[in-house]
């Protein structure tokens, strides 16, 4: 069921995936009871992650999306991170969940969260479907986790190589790397 792609090897599957969703946002679900909680998905990778989390935290919400860009030296980001599509409304005194789909060096993180500071609300938590220890530069809080991985590159379920590959139901790791 669903797509596949040849030249891609299932990391973690879509059940595993759906279940730790699941959890996710129970633990949302929890945490923000009597609150006005506002899921802030970053674009594109997180976008896919975002819907499923939204219809699995029962509690009402609102969504915005926030569209940043890294500018790259060689294979490796330089930390300098830029927006690229902002938010549409105010953010001050707002709950805020960041979403993001995994954190790396941590450095594109480090710049939301100096941004978001900037924009005044009642909090801010970070929300990551993965987290690659291995390759972190700078430590950030990750308030809710999906999984922690090796230092692998992965695609699917909203991670791209060259823009391909969101639309696959999993995360995998492409052949031969
Ligand atoms: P960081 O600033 O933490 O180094 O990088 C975060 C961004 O790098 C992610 O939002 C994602 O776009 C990209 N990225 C980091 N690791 C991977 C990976 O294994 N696969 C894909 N497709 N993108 C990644």
């Amino acid at each position: 069921m669903g797509f596949e792609a040849a030249d891609v090897s299932t990391f973690i599957d879509r059940q595993a995936i759906a279940a730790r969703v699941a959890e996710l946002g129970a633990q949302l679900t929890k945490d923000y009871q009597g609150k006005a909680l506002t899921l802030v998905g970053i674009m594109k990778g997180s976008v896919f992650f975002l819907t499923d989390l939204a219809r699995a935290v029962d509690l009402p919400l609102t969504v915005e999306l926030l569209g940043v860009s890294s500018y790259q030296g060689g294979t490796e980001t330089t930390g300098e991170v830029r927006i690229t599509s902002d938010l549409t409304k105010p953010m001050a005194d707002k709950h805020i969940v960041i979403v993001e789909d995994i954190i790396d060096t941590g450095l594109t993180m480090k710049f939301l969260l100096e941004n978001f500071a900037a924009r005044h609300p009642a909090s801010v938590k970070v929300c990551a479907l993965l987290e690659k220890p291995a390759r972190a530069r700078v430590k950030v809080p990750i308030d809710y986790k999906g999984f922690v991985i090796e230092d692998k590159f992965v695609v699917g379920y909203g991670l791209d190589f060259d823009e391909k590959y969101r639309n696959l139901p999993y995360i995998g790791v492409m052949k031969g790397t």
